[in-house]
């Protein structure tokens, strides 16, 4: 059960537990997310079966470089999110007010699945936060694994544990963002708070799917070299030296449309930094550089997967070093 009534409400009050904002919604009000209405007494969501967005996107934009790479993910977004980013990418999806300005076409878990079976090895619900449509990922992925798919989650990282649990065997794969390593920054620039997501981050490890992190760095904001390297180390030492993570430029949008890009050597200063604190596999995204882009073989250095943009050459056998032989970490059939 993921929202209960309060049963010490004298009114019809309920109390959401898909994310770890717990919102108390009185009744005729809705969630912060503002997707989820407490109507007399019942939390209701309002894009159960809502499809804003529908594309054939290559993994690697999800980022996942660890998985079924070079391939293609048919991936799905409705409306509505959690956070309040002001950096936001997808705010015209992700920040919904009101409820009514909501626009998408309505498809069945049965045809998204079947629709994706058509095109592609896997499924990714991406774009706006999942959390938030998280009925519609429950039977879709099912009915998804069913015809041989695998599912991935692209998220925030802040939903709540008991989603996660029911989630569980029905996901394969995640990429999850760790915004910054500052409660600070959460809660002034997203609306949330840290500690749920490194929780998360920590149970998901636990579940057994594949996990890769992104972070966006973003200048003057969540860039401080002392709290990236203690992100590295948290990577490293909780969910393990073999997690890849994405350091993402940042360019303008939403209420930052005007806030200065990330400089490339600004990314590759990082890459260096993580691979220093035994990542061993960092990546750069979202600038032009040399640098981190390619998987290469920690044991002899030998490129592995090439990457060029989008453009991925997997190699003979995707994810086994073509020189030492060395099987990397990840799903790669
Ligand atoms: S999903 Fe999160 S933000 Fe939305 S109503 Fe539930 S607890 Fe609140």
């Amino acid at each position: 059960m993921l929202w209960t009534p309060d049963a010490e409400a004298a009114d019809a009050s309920v109390n959401c537990s898909l994310c770890a904002h717990a919102c108390h919604i009185k009744e005729g009000t809705h969630g912060r997310c503002g997707v989820r209405v407490n109507r007399r007494g019942e939390l209701i969501t309002l894009v159960g079966d809502v499809v804003t967005s529908v594309a054939l996107d290559p993994v690697e934009k999800k980022p996942l470089y660890h998985f079924l790479p070079g391939s293609k993910t048919f991936s799905v977004g409705s409306a509505g999110c959690n956070f309040h980013c002001r950096f936001c990418q997808n705010h015209q999806i992700a920040h919904v007010r009101p409820a009514s300005t909501i626009s998408g076409r309505r498809a069945t878990p049965d045809t998204l699945a079947r629709l994706a079976a058509q095109q592609a090895p896997s499924m990714a619900f991406t774009y706006n936060e999942p959390t938030v449509f998280f009925e519609q990922i429950y039977e879709t992925a099912g009915l998804a694994q069913a015809r041989g798919l695998k599912v991935i989650l692209v998220s925030n990282g802040f939903m709540g544990a008991d989603l996660l649990q029911s989630l569980n065997r029905r996901v394969n794969a995640a990429n999850i963002d760790l915004k910054a390593f500052s409660d600070d920054f959460y809660h002034k620039f997203c609306g949330g708070r840290l500690q749920p997501v490194l929780d998360n981050l920590k149970a998901i490890k636990k579940l057994g799917w594949w996990l890769e992190i992104t972070t966006l760095v973003i200048p003057g904001c969540n860039d401080n070299p002392d709290e990236l390297r203690a992100m590295a180390r948290f990577i490293r030492d909780e969910l393990g030296p073999d997690t890849p993570w994405h350091l993402s430029g940042f360019h303008g949008a939403a209420m930052m449309a005007a806030h200065p890009a990330t400089p490339a050597f600004q990314l590759e200063d990082l890459w260096h930094m993580g691979r220093e604190e035994g990542l061993n596999y960092v990546y750069i995204g979202n600038v032009q550089s040399l640098l981190g882009a390619s998987t290469v073989c920690p044991s002899c250095g030998s490129v592995v997967i090439e990457r060029r943009g989008y453009r991925t050459r997997p190699g003979k056998e995707p994810g086994v070093c073509p020189s030492c032989k060395t099987v990397l970490p990840g799903v790669w059939r």
